[in-house]
């Protein structure tokens, strides 16, 4: 008797636990614990916030530069050094128009239509023929005191006088000098990489006309593939994207050198092709805000909000929309973070290949810094809680993305202090990372 009440009690006891499991398990997938219905990051209501705040937010810092019609002419002038550096004749002029000018591709011209969501598209100016140097670059180098031949003047001199570019058609105002303002030159280098970005100014000759020009512009620097290079004959520029986008930056926009280091180490860490222009991505959410492109809501900070329930933002991916909010507490008006959704798949072009990982990016801005290099800040994943002042991005240090599921937010739970110390916002029912992603702010 006992023995069959024992067996029937622990029977029960097992059928119930299997139920319960069974049922805790759908729980799970059923009922997510992030937020889920959430107000579109371009239609949150920023009314409350003052216009003064949002135009010193918006307006264009000091040595930005963007052509007011979102249009760049581009020169390229590809050159070579007879006995040093041969001319590597897989860099046709088909090829650098396509790398360059070709709509649909993955070109130049896609990565900054898709970072400027259309606004801003570059145009072919002139393809030079190759211009062949009368010295050898390193003889350039040894005249400089830190052996770049890019800092040598007579370099870029020597480049567009042995060119085949009608200065002529690029004087759009008519005063015999060809500025930053009416086109970009590209001088395409023979070495296999590298990348810089000069200003000069000298007078040049038209080739057919003999008329002179005064060429005060910047100067794009970067390399092809070398003729020597076995592999030669593979991508030989394009190979090399992620530097040309860097510098194109430098000198169509002014945007400034982000890295301590090459390639990764700096206040933007690896997530801005400024700081880390060895890997595809895209140029960071401040850049694109303060080119014009996109003007984030600006949503309060949730501690600013007495009395307000943190409100669920739904956060595209910006990669394939204009998609970014910026958080504010009017208390302290010299700082600001900027969120956005970083995305892989949502680029159509694999632009950001490169990225460690997928997720929110978290922007603190400080308005105290007058250096442009020292403004943006990532929030990284092992800093956010401390004083922003006080974040040391390091190469090597993990991926710096916000997601539910990563290393430290299980929860979804994120708590960020301002600059003065105190606790400024708490961003909860985050979501794991995805091309919509939500959270509480
Ligand atoms: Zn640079």
């Amino acid at each position: 008797m006992t023995n069959v009440k024992t067996f029937f009690s622990k029977h029960t006891l097992i059928c119930l636990l299997i139920i319960l499991l069974s049922s805790c398990e759908k729980d799970v997938i059923m009922v997510p614990d992030w937020c889920t219905e959430g107000t579109l990051t371009a239609l949150i209501n920023d009314e409350g916030i003052d216009d003064m705040v949002k135009n010193i937010i918006y307006e264009k810092p000091q040595g930005y530069r963007i052509p007011v019609d979102g249009v760049k002419k581009i020169i390229v002038i590809p050159y070579f050094t007879p006995g040093e550096f041969e001319y590597n004749t897989a860099v046709t002029s088909t090829l650098i128009e396509h790398n360059f000018f070709t709509v649909g591709t993955g070109s130049i011209r896609d990565y900054f239509l898709e970072n400027s969501w259309g606004q801003f598209d570059i145009t072919k100016g002139q393809i030079s023929a190759p211009a062949s140097l009368p010295q050898f670059l390193s003889t350039y180098g040894s005249e400089v005191p830190s052996k770049d031949p890019s800092r040598n003047i007579s370099l870029a001199y020597d480049i567009c006088s042995n060119s085949t570019i009608n200065w002529a058609l690029f004087d759009t105002n008519g005063d015999k000098i060809i500025t930053a303002e009416e086109v970009q030159i590209c001088l395409m280098e023979p070495t296999g990489g590298s990348g810089a970005t000069r200003y000069y100014s000298f007078q040049v000759n038209n080739p057919s006309t003999g008329e002179v020009f005064t060429v005060q512009n910047y100067f794009v620097f970067f390399g092809c593939k070398s003729n020597t290079d076995p592999n030669k004959l593979t991508d030989p520029i394009s190979f090399n994207f992620s530097t040309i986008w860097h510098e194109l930056c430098h000198g169509m926009f002014g945007l400034p050198d982000r890295y301590a280091a090459y390639c990764s180490d700096g206040n933007t860490g690896r997530y801005d092709i400024m700081s880390n222009n060895c890997n595809w991505m895209h140029m960071n959410i401040y850049d694109k805000m303060k080119l014009g492109w996109i003007h984030p809501k600006i949503l309060a900070t949730t501690i600013s909000r007495f009395g307000t329930s943190p409100q669920c933002i739904q956060i595209p991916a910006v990669e394939s929309g204009k998609s970014a909010f910026i958080l504010y507490d009017p208390k302290f008006p010299d700082e600001y973070w900027m969120v956005e959704n970083r995305n892989k798949a949502s680029s159509k072009y694999n632009f950001e290949k490169g990225l460690d990982d997928e997720g929110l990016i978290i922007w603190w801005i400080d308005l105290t810094e007058t250096a442009p290099e020292k403004i943006v800040h990532l929030v990284s994943s092992k800093d956010w809680g401390k004083n922003p002042k006080s974040y040391t991005y390091k190469v090597g240090d993990p991926g710096s993305l916000m997601f539910k599921g990563k290393e430290g937010l299980e929860f979804g739970t994120v708590t960020l202090a301002n600059s003065s110390g105190g606790l400024s916002l708490v961003i909860r029912k985050l979501s794991p990372s995805s091309k919509i992603m939500f959270g509480e702010f």
